[in-house]
């Protein structure tokens, strides 16, 4: 296999050297027909180090890594739920503290109307 071959994430669109990829055919007997993305240019050039990656490893780590993505989308998910309920219930508390202070400073006026009328 080729030796020290750069290593991309997932499906690679270019390769590093900024060439489209290709995907070709394995035609040895270790992987027959396996498809696997070659840089246009390493292709070519198979002395130099362009990019080489397997279609089937490329998908399988292009899932693992939508995979994690949703996992943290998940937990950020759940901390905004938790932030939310928790200003929610301040802004409530407050809300209520503050209407209550309302009451007591609208009963206090009547109690004294009516005492002014007495
Ligand atoms: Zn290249």
């Amino acid at each position: 296999m080729i030796i020290g071959r750069r290593t991309s994430q997932g499906v690679p669109s270019r390769c590093w050297c900024g060439r489209g990829i290709v995907i070709f055919y394995s035609r040895t007997d270790e992987n027959p027909y396996r498809r696997f993305y070659r840089c246009e240019i390493g292709a070519q050039r198979k002395k130099e180090n362009h990019l080489f990656k397997w279609v089937d490893e490329a998908l399988l780590d292009g899932i693992r890594r939508v995979e994690a993505q949703q996992d943290r989308i998940a937990d950020l998910i759940e901390d905004l739920k938790e932030n939310l309920t928790k200003t929610v219930e301040e802004e409530v508390k407050k809300q209520k503290k503050t209407l209550e202070l309302c009451c007591l400073g609208s009963i206090l006026w009547l109690l004294g109307m009516a005492n002014r009328q007495e």
